[in-house]
Parts: structure tokens; C-alpha cells; sequence
């Protein structure tokens, strides 16, 4: 096996010294994403600029016998980007070209570092924008987006990232680059492009994304709905979609999550005597948004609404949007430590799930916030917490367990957008029985028989099928090419 220090080497021949990091001090940078409770040290961190270099690396780390790992901006939930097993860390942040944006295709080609929002920025003059809008997306990259199925407010009328990508310039484990999908969305056969996305950097390292882009509405109107609590928010979020209206999104914010946001620099003067706050997006033809907006009043009032208030310009509507987008930011506020979690339920679940959610917190005796997409069910309980305090990760832990699984008992899933990672993996059974991981484990051997490509994710490595753990099929490290 050659040493370090020749698989340094290796990749410096492919990227040159400035693009490729190895000191200790350099690398722990690198030891987590935004789950900073897992931790694992990568051999190098290595920058390419084109799909040409990302081969040429993938292909050195195949000599070299050491797996790798695709990452974009870090910003991800779920321990995706962690580098097990010793990994390189390839890191696509350099690949930001927008290589085409055409108004009449209503495309765009990008490559996996473009920043989410710089995409709906560039389509701007053309009356254009990208649809999904994960709150990170100031900072998170298309190629972490698609690896993850990204979600975000206006998921809940426009779909998350796996609705708008049409095709994938993808460089598969062994080096070879290939093209999946196409341009107009309509390619024969098997939906190899449905595969990728999602599949959290364990099938290949995407190097160019084509992208659906969307006319901006006519018209937009922005609103919050003010409640006593977060229960009775849940339960209008159910008369919405009940009445047949399709709002652009459906936000709630708790109590403790309005004031961490007005005491920080993210203030939009919510209200702060509010049990909770429902951000209603309504948007589409001019004519057609007051009588939505007078139903959307009155459906809030008989869910215990106490009252509206609309957003009065676009400088508003805007504040308010950062307002929500900031909130995990401003939870820094509370601790120092945040753990942010996502399940998803039923839509009909969310008043009782959310009573439980609370009720977990306040039994272990945490600090729990929510803020989250709630007109696509998807929770995210946020706990506040200082990990210096063993017997309170303790209760961490365990509260966050049973939150998932509390979940799951009320027909949901562990995660709607973060992924699963590192930080889930041990509960996927949660969700699917060996038969469906096994399948999972074929196809993903169709792309990476070795499972060079992003070790350490999405699988159990203790509590469920022995055959996912590398170590129980006979190797610690990937064998050689
Ligand atoms: C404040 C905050 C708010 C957030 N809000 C949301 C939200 O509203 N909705 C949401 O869905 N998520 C949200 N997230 C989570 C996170 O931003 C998303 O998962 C995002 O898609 C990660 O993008 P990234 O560029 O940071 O990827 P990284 O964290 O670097 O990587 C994420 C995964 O993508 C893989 N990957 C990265 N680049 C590539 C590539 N080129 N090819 C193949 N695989 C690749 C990595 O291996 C890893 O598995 C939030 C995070 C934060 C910190």
C-alpha cells in the first residue's frame, strides 16, 4: 500500500500543491460538516477545477487504495460529507461555472459548486428562477443539493431538487465520466438520473447538473398567520391544504425560535408574544391571490388563529424570509451547541406529533425549538444543548431517538432532506427491513462494487445486516483496483 505521503504526492501531480491540503492543521477543518458531533480526520483535501482533474483524483485514489468523498460547502445536517475510513476529500466548491442558461429550454447547465441562490440570481433578468430554496441556500451548493434531494420552503408547491434536475454529468468510482439524463427531460429507459439524486455522494461524483428553471409569478403575497401555539399552527396548515388551496409554502416558527431570531441580527419584528407563527407564500396570477388570501384569513381564524398580518412590500416579505432562513443561525444564540433534526409525518399527524415532540423535550429536560416546513410534514426539531455536559448529550441523544421514532410510529420517516449520513444510518431500520437495504446495496454495486465512493454512509454499520459492514465481509480498507 503506498504510504501517505505518496498519495499526497499523487494528488499534487493532478491539482498542484495550492489546491491540495495535508497538514493536521489544514485537514480539521475538514473533520465534519453541520453535524459537528461526528467527527473523522480525511487523508487530504484536494480542490479540482474541472471534470478532467475530478477523474484524475478519483483515479490516484483507486492506486492509492484510499476511498473518497465528494463535498460541496459543508453546510450539510446529516454527517454526509464526513471523511470515513481515512478518505479524500474531494471538494467541488471550484467547479462553479454556470456553462449554459437558456430561456427558451428554460434550462441551465451548472457545475456542482454553483451556490444555490447564485442560480436563481443569474436567471433573474430572464424572468427565471430555480425552485428549490433550502434555507442554506446562501451558502449550500447545487452538487451537495442534488446528493441530498434537497428540499426547502417552496418544496411544498414546486418540488424538491429531484423534480428539477433533467440530467447529470456524473464521474462514477473507477474514474469513468458519463452522462445520464438529458436536457429535455424525457430520456428511455431506466431513470439512472432518479438514482443519483438522493443518493447522499455513494454512487459517483457529479460534475455537471442540468437544471429546470421556473417563471417567476406574476404576483406574490406573504403572510403570518399568529397563534397561541404551535398545535393549533399545525392545525391550520391542515385546513390549507384541506380547502384545495396550494400555498407556494407553509412555514412554522415557534415561540422560542421567534425570539432567538428578533434578539439576533436576522430581527424582522415578529411577533414576540406569539406562540407560534405560520408564514403562508401564496403566489401565481394577480387577480387570483385576494380571494386565496381573504380564505387563507379566515381558514387561520378557525384553526385559533388570533390574527394576519400581510407583508406590505417586497422590502417585508424579504425580511420576513430572512427572518425564517436565519433561524438555525440565531439558535446560536441559546447554546453552544445545536442539533437540528427531520423527520417527516403525515400532514393529518402534525398536531398530535408535534404535542409529543414537545412533551420528549420537556420530559429529558432540553431546550427543543421548531421551525420547519410544515406544509410537507417535514419537522425539524431543533435542540439546544452544550456538549461539554456529558449527561445532557446523554439526553440528547435519547430524546432524539425518540423523536424519530415517534415519527415513524405515526406513518413517518427519519429524514426529509438532510439525508442519512452518518448521523441516521443506525436507525434506517426504522424504515426499511433487509430486503430493502439489500437491494439498496445492489444498486448502489452497479456504481461502486468496492463502495470506494463515500464509506461510512447512509448503511448500518452495528445494529442491522451484518453484510453492510465491510469489516464483517472480511477488509477494513477498499482493496485495491
Ligand atoms: C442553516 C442551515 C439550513 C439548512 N436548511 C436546509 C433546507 O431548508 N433544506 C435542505 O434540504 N437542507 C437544508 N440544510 C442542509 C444542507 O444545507 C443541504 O443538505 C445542502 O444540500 C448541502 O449542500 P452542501 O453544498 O453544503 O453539501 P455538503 O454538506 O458538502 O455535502 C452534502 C452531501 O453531498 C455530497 N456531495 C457534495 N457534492 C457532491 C458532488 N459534486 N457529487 C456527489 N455528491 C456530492 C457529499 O458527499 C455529502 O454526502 C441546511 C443546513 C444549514 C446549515
Amino acid at each position: 500500500m503506498p504510504s501517505r505521503a505518496e498519495l499526497v504526492d499523487a494528488l499534487e501531480s493532478v491539482v498542484g500543491r495550492e489546491r491540495c491540503l495535508s497538514r493536521p492543521e489544514e485537514l480539521r477543518l475538514y473533520e465534519c460538516d453541520g453535524l459537528t458531533l461526528h467527527t473523522a480526520d480525511p487523508s487530504a483535501v484536494v480542490f479540482p477545477t474541472c471534470t478532467g482533474e475530478v477523474q484524475a483524483l478519483v483515479r490516484a485514489c483507486r492506486r492509492a487504495g484510499v476511498p473518497f468523498v465528494p463535498r460541496g460547502a459543508g453546510t450539510g445536517l446529516s454527517g454526509g460529507a464526513l471523511a470515513c475510513d481515512g478518505a479524500v476529500v474531494i471538494e467541488c466548491s471550484r467547479l462553479d461555472r454556470i456553462r449554459l442558461l437558456d430561456p427558451v429550454d428554460r434550462i441551465a447547465v451548472v457545475e456542482p459548486g454553483v451556490i444555490n441562490a447564485d442560480l436563481s440570481t443569474a436567471a433573474a433578468p430572464h424572468g427565471l428562477f430555480y425552485a428549490p430554496d433550502p434555507s442554506s441556500q446562501l451558502a449550500c451548493t447545487l452538487g451537495g443539493n442534488v446528493a441530498e434531494n434537497s428540499g426547502g420552503p417552496h418544496t411544498l408547491k414546486y418540488g424538491t431538487t429531484t423534480n428539477h434536475v433533467l440530467g447529470l454529468e456524473l464521474v462514477l468510482p473507477d474514474g469513468e465520466q458519463v452522462e445520464l439524463g438529458g436536457a429535455t427531460g424525457f430520456a428511455p429507459g431506466f431513470d439512472w438520473v432518479g438514482a443519483v439524486v438522493g443518493s447522499e455522494g455513494t454512487l459517483g461524483i457529479v460534475t455537471a447538473i442540468t437544471v429546470r428553471l421556473e417563471p417567476r409569478p406574476e404576483a406574490v403575497e406573504t403572510l403570518l398567520a399568529i397563534f397561541p401555539d404551535v398545535v393549533s399552527a399545525c392545525r391550520a396548515v391542515g385546513h390549507i391544504i384541506g380547502a384545495g388551496l396550494v400555498p407556494a409554502a407553509l412555514e412554522i416558527v415557534d415561540r422560542r425560535t421567534i425570539r432567538a431570531v428578533e434578539d439576533s441580527v436576522y430581527a424582522a419584528g415578529l411577533p414576540r408574544d406569539a406562540g407560534a407563527v405560520l408564514i403562508v407564500e401564496l403566489d401565481g396570477l394577480a387577480a387570483a391571490l385576494p380571494p386565496q388570501l381573504e380564505r387563507v384569513r379566515s381558514l387561520c381564524a378557525e384553526a385559533g388563529g388570533e390574527r394576519v398580518e400581510v407583508a406590505r412590500d417586497e422590502a417585508e416579505r424579504a425580511r420576513f424570509w430572512r427572518a425564517r432562513k436565519g433561524a438555525f443561525g440565531a439558535m446560536g444564540r441559546l447554546a453552544p451547541d445545536l442539533y437540528v433534526h427531520d423527520a417527516v409525518v403525515p400532514r393529518t399527524a402534525l398536531p398530535e406529533v408535534l404535542e409529543k415532540v414537545c412533551e420528549i423535550g420537556d420530559r429529558y429536560g432540553l431546550t427543543l425549538s421548531n421551525v420547519f416546513h410544515a406544509g410537507d410534514g417535514n419537522l425539524h426539531p431543533n435542540i439546544s444543548f452544550d456538549r461539554r455536559d456529558p449527561g445532557e448529550l446523554d439526553r440528547v441523544m435519547r430524546a432524539g431517538a425518540e423523536i424519530l421514532e415517534t415519527c415513524v410510529a405515526a406513518g413517518g420517516v427519519i429524514t426529509g432532506e438532510h439525508g442519512v449520513g452518518s448521523e441516521k444510518r443506525e436507525f434506517i431500520g426504522l424504515v426499511f427491513d433487509e430486503a430493502d437495504l439489500d437491494a439498496m446495496l445492489r444498486l448502489r454495486a452497479c456504481f461502486d462494487p468496492e463502495r470506494v465512493c463515500n464509506p461510512g454512509k447512509i448503511f448500518p454499520t452495528t445494529r442491522f445486516c451484518a453484510e453492510s459492514n465491510p469489516k464483517a465481509r472480511g477488509y477494513d480498507r477498499v482493496p485495491f483496483e
